[in-house]
């Protein structure tokens, strides 16, 4: 009973088209899948969908929900960046796609020189450009900017699932820039899950890292699932997948950490709302 709720296709930055993911669920014997692509960014061609292809996207979907009911649920969602005074989850052409739910991320956070939007998973020089251009070379201060613009995002323009929380820390291999265990990190991060608790946004567990050999832990790692989960906030596992081969990448070691954490259900779509899905289901058909 593997279900997916964030996942790319060529509509965005993934490979394949979503039929072919569908074919790949159906094999894996997925039960649930929702297509998340990128959300049009209105600003400028950021790699993500075009606006002109948002319609063509919720068509494609659409048809592949219909001729595929009686085999598998599938949902039509996005990914939508959060970008101050640019785009959120209640700009005007995402809630005229008409998703099924919503997944909400912050990739970008505030802006270099030359005025494009930084984004934080840009390898070097591009990353300690903007650390050392954006926020005078201060680690903690760019860090603390991210959980502040998650918090933002939560309270302001609340998505249905926050996306990959601690994706942050993806240039951060080895503490190779700042300790994820240092009391300001943790602040940030308790103060950010207070936040999601108190708008009831769902929390993913992440396993892009896992899979990519990017980290060694899901996004978000162990120790902030296992504080979400003390404050009562719902989980749910995803992969999102850019290719094929990826839809169940890493998630044996995530259904394992919130197993170890304690966590007894995750929290999928049904069509309608988001219900619980007790995860001895999903210990069943791992096994
Ligand atoms: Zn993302
Ligand atoms: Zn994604």
């Amino acid at each position: 009973m593997y279900t997916n709720h964030h996942a790319h296709t060529y509509f965005s930055d993934g490979i394949g088209t979503p039929q072919e993911y569908v074919a790949q669920a159906l094999a894996e014997g997925f039960t649930q899948y929702g297509f998340s692509d990128h959300a049009p960014i209105p600003l400028r061609d950021m790699g993500s969908m075009k606006l002109a292809e948002l319609a063509e996207y919720s068509q494609v979907i659409g048809e592949l929900k219909q001729a595929y009911a009686d085999r598998i649920h599938l949902y039509k969602s996005l990914e939508v960046d959060y970008i101050p005074g640019v785009m959120n989850v209640d700009s005007p052409h995402i809630l005229e796609a008409n998703l099924d739910y919503t997944i909400g991320a912050v990739h970008y956070v505030d802006y270099l020189p030359d005025g494009q939007p930084w984004s934080f998973q840009r390898p070097n020089p591009v990353f300690e450009q903007g650390i050392n251009t954006i926020f005078g070379g201060s680690t903690r201060r760019m860090v603390e900017r991210y959980y502040t613009l998650v918090r933002e995002m939560v309270t302001a323009h609340p998505p249905d699932v926050v996306a990959h929380l601690d994706r942050i820390k993806r240039r951060n291999l080895n503490g190779r820039y700042w300790d994820e265990h240092t009391d300001w990190y943790v602040a940030a991060v308790e103060e950010t899950l207070e936040a999601i608790a108190g708008a009831s946004c769902i929390m993913e567990v992440n396993t892009r890292g896992i899979y990519l050999d990017e980290t060694e832990a899901t996004y978000p790692t162990d120790w902030i699932v296992a504080r979400a989960h003390t404050r009562g906030i719902r989980l749910q596992v995803n992969s999102d997948a850019h290719r094929r081969e990826h839809i169940s990448g890493g998630f044996r070691e995530a259904y394992d950490v919130l197993r170890d954490i304690g966590v007894e259900q995750v929290h999928l779509y049904d069509g309608a709302k988001f219900s619980t899905q007790a995860l001895d289901a999903s210990k069943a058909s791992n096994a």
